[in-house]
């Protein structure tokens, strides 16, 4: 960590920045101690390894991976790990650290955590991203496990890397551990609605903040940026739920004008991209961010909403289905508009709420209905919701300082608990 950002006061807004000065705001409105900051502002464990890769054309290339365990208080550490070539510890940490809020905030017996490695997934071949995966696994294998740190997906890696890190683990143990990593194909023990639960949390918490709005969902528009595994299963499940998808974007730019969020899967699966999908319009990701619809749902990568995107943003209500997608300018900016902002935190903790579930059914030998699965989902997510809407409005503080204090506040009442030991 750079000393400037690990103090919380550097004024660039790198995620880590943003992350630490979200956690000061919720101490100061818990009124929580000068020791509570010193422990709650310091991630437990960080882990910096290098991951050696032979290329399939034979050369040797070294990426660097990491992991942290933020906080272990309230059960094992759990969070997902990001391939993706901009990744840093700093970042790392932040997102570790969010972690930690959203298992809290929604009651999963877990700290939070977070792991990657910096490095272009799609440079890779399908045999060198294995050797990759299994390589950072046994790099980090003497801190995880279904006791003490649970990894799962996250942006740059899915179910096929899970089952390379799920058998790394498991030839090393000598017996299958399903349980060491969550997001796992449905026939290693995965659970079924684990793919689009995050997609599907978010459409949860749109339909309730549409609900609070006063606005009739078959009436609303919606706008997406990012479409992959939240963006996509987002829209799906809005569109279902009556809602009008009307502009959806990746790393490339955006499209409207399509009639259904399934046809542009298919061609954007086909393409490698939804640029280009026929019967639509382009758009830029910013003219995305400045549509006129009632919902925006920011599903890529942090910092999308900043100072300067934040001013052109029209909609009434924004759902970040990314982790850190709002910086704390852009925060105020549309605060300062009147915009309802359902925080990552609670819009995106579908995914990390079925891998709970997914854990439980590994450590049973009992697996769930896709019913099952998508009622408890459903009454987890409501009953986050409601708690924060709940003390947002008592405490007159927005939805993301209430639910910063709902899971900040967790965390520190478990450490007063335990004690500090020695
Ligand atoms: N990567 C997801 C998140 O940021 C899921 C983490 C998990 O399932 O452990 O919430």
């Amino acid at each position: 960590m750079t000393k400037t950002s690990s103090q919380g006061s550097a004024r660039s807004e790198s995620p880590l920045d943003t992350a630490l000065s979200q956690l000061r705001r919720a101490i100061d409105q818990l009124q929580l101690s000068e020791n509570d900051w010193n422990t709650l502002s310091t991630p437990r464990r960080v882990l910096e390894v290098a991951v050696p890769v032979r290329r399939d054309d034979g050369r040797v290339e070294m990426y660097k991976g990491y992991r942290v365990q933020y906080s272990t208080t309230r059960g094992p550490s759990k969070g997902g790990v990001r391939f993706h070539q901009d990744i840093d510890l700093d970042e790392t940490v932040a997102l570790a650290m969010l972690m930690t809020w959203k298992c809290a905030l929604t009651n999963l017996p877990y700290g939070g955590a977070k792991g990657g490695v910096a490095v272009n997934p799609k440079t890779l071949s399908q045999a060198e991203n294995e050797r990759l995966t299994r390589r950072y696994t046994s790099e980090i294998l003497p801190i995880i496990g279904p006791e003490r740190d649970i990894p799962a997906p996250d942006v740059g890696t899915d179910e096929r890397n899970m089952a390379w890190m799920m058998d790394t683990y498991s030839v090393n143990a000598g017996y299958s551990v399903p349980g060491v990593v969550t997001g796992k194909p449905i026939v290693l023990g995965g659970s079924l609605g684990r793919t689009s639960a995050t997609g599907d949390g978010v459409a949860i918490a749109v339909r309730e903040a549409l609900r609070i709005k006063g606005i009739d969902p078959h009436r609303a528009t919606v706008a997406v940026q990012g479409f992959g595994k939240v963006g996509y299963w987002a829209a799906l499940a809005m569109e279902n739920m009556g809602l009008k998808v009307v502009a959806v974007s990746d790393v490339n730019g955006g499209v409207t004008g399509f009639s259904n969020v399934s046809s542009i899967f298919d061609y954007a699966n086909a393409n490698g991209s939804v640029i280009g999908a026929p019967g639509t319009e382009n758009i830029s990701n910013e003219e995305l961010l400045g549509l006129d619809v009632d919902v925006l749902v920011p599903a890529a990568l942090a910092d999308a909403i900043t100072e300067s995107t934040a001013p052109k943003i029209r909609a009434k209500i924004v759902v970040e289905g990314a982790n850190a997608p709002t910086t704390p300018a852009g925060d105020e900016i549309m605060n300062d508009k009147g915009i309802l902002v359902v925080p990552d935190i609670l819009a995106n903790s579908g995914g990390v709420i079925v891998s709970y579930f997914e854990w439980v059914q590994d450590k049973q030998n009992y697996f769930w209905s896709a019913s099952e699965v998508k009622e408890n989902l459903n009454s987890i997510l409501m009953r986050s919701i409601t708690e924060v809407s709940e003390r947002s409005a008592s405490q007159q503080v927005t939805w993301r300082e209430a639910a910063n204090m709902i899971g900040v506040g967790r965390v520190a009442q478990a450490h007063r608990l335990r004690g500090l030991y020695p």
